[in-house]
């Protein structure tokens, strides 16, 4: 069996944290014989500065042909000032709704080693495993009509559209209902039902879904409380299910509570399970270059893409274990480094992990 997989570096630090984790892939496709196949491509301001395009044609093929896509991060100084419509962030753009990747998974889930690394007390967060599944491609941020007008007063109004139709509810549903499944088997829906009729409308949808899948157990919160009980008590989340601009706002703030930026990997799946993979940070180019960025999350996005799109789940446990096992050794990237533990590269810590699934 082949599975075809697009790398897409990117810019900034993407070069240098995808080299790391293409390395783990190569020695799992040899040492377990995964039929993986791998071909590059470019993304973001590298595309541009080749193609005068963030998301150019022949990108467009690769990720069509490919059965996921691995991405590091695009953006950065040197493209800010290109018109918006070609900028790197346009890529991801591109490439989320090219592919209709409309589910975004974002696990926040706090290592035990980096317990002190997180602003919340220990006791708060100690043990966090959270996903959040967040609907990617629809709601305000798509919404039509949007713009700046003038009213018949000659004062100008600014407005966005809240839309989302019942399929669109359908299909994340199931998304996280299945994603609760895999884990603890609880699911909140997040919403603003009590003034949003937008909102009312996916509540009864989530509760319409439910009765397929009796082994979840389903709640609602509203969206002010749930942002207030992710930094109160976030351990009584499994999964929560939100809108793309909530769970834009939510999954920030689930990543912030672990404090490790270069830790955190993300999935955006398609209705067949196909996906995107990345680290939810960025280029980072302040860092870019210095060979210090932490190629971790990446690492695990790459775990993620073989539990949900490949449903290999054994082979993910195994990168996971190592990086606990690098964890446990004391190996630290500056950005979790504490006093006590070895200071490494990007390239040793793509190494100690590397040992640990040796
Ligand atoms: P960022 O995530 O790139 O960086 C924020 C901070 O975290 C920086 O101090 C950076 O050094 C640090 N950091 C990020 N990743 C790290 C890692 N792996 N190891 C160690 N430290 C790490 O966010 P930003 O600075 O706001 O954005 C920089 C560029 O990235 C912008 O052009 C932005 O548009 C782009 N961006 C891209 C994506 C993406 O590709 N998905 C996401 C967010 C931002």
């Amino acid at each position: 069996m082949t599975r075809k997989i697009a790398i897409l570096a990117g810019d900034g630090i993407g070069p240098e944290i995808i080299v790391e984790a293409t390395k783990i892939l190569d020695f799992l496709n040899s040492d377990m014989d995964l039929g993986l196949e791998f071909e590059i491509g470019l993304i973001g301001g590298a595309a541009y500065d080749a193609y005068k395009s963030p998301f150019p044609e022949q990108t467009i093929d690769l990720v069509k042909a490919a059965d996921a896509v691995l991405l590091g991060a695009v953006g950065g100084k040197k493209w800010e000032g290109l018109d918006i419509s070609v900028r790197p962030e346009k890529g991801l753009l591109g490439l989320r709704s090219e592919l209709e990747l409309f589910a975004n998974l974002r696990p926040a889930l706090l290592y035990p080693q980096l317990v002190a690394a997180s602003t919340l007390k220990p006791e708060i967060v100690s043990g966090l495993d959270l996903m959040i599944v967040r609907e990617l491609t629809g709601g305000i941020y798509f919404g039509q009509p949007r713009g700046i007008r003038e009213l018949a007063s000659g004062e100008k109004q600014a407005y966005n559209t809240l839309v989302y139709k019942e399929s669109e509810i359908l299909r994340i549903a199931h998304t996280a209902f299945k994603t609760a499944q895999k884990r603890n088997g609880r699911l909140c829906s997040v919403d603003k039902a009590n003034v949003l009729e937008c909102t009312e409308f996916w509540r009864n949808i989530m509760d319409s879904v439910a009765p397929e899948y009796p082994d979840v157990e389903l709640s609602h919160m509203y969206v002010d409380n749930a942002a207030m009980q992710l930094v109160r008590a976030p351990k009584q989340f499994d999964v929560m299910v939100t809108t793309n601009l909530f769970g834009d706002i939510l999954s920030d703030t689930a990543a912030m509570l672990t404090g490790s930026i270069g830790m955190l990997p993300s999935a955006s799946l398609d209705i067949n399970g196909k996906g995107m993979y990345e680290p939810i940070h960025g280029s980072a180019p302040d860092i870019a270059g210095k060979e210090i960025a932490n190629p971790l999350a990446t690492i695990l996005s790459v775990a993620m893409m073989l539990r949900y799109t490949f449903e290999l789940g054994t082979v993910a446990d195994r990168i996971e274990a190592a990086v606990n096992k690098a964890l446990d050794n004391g190996i630290r990237t500056s950005d979790i480094y504490s006093t006590g533990m070895q200071k490494v590269s990007t390239s040793q810590m793509g190494a100690a992990v590397l040992s640990g699934l040796k």
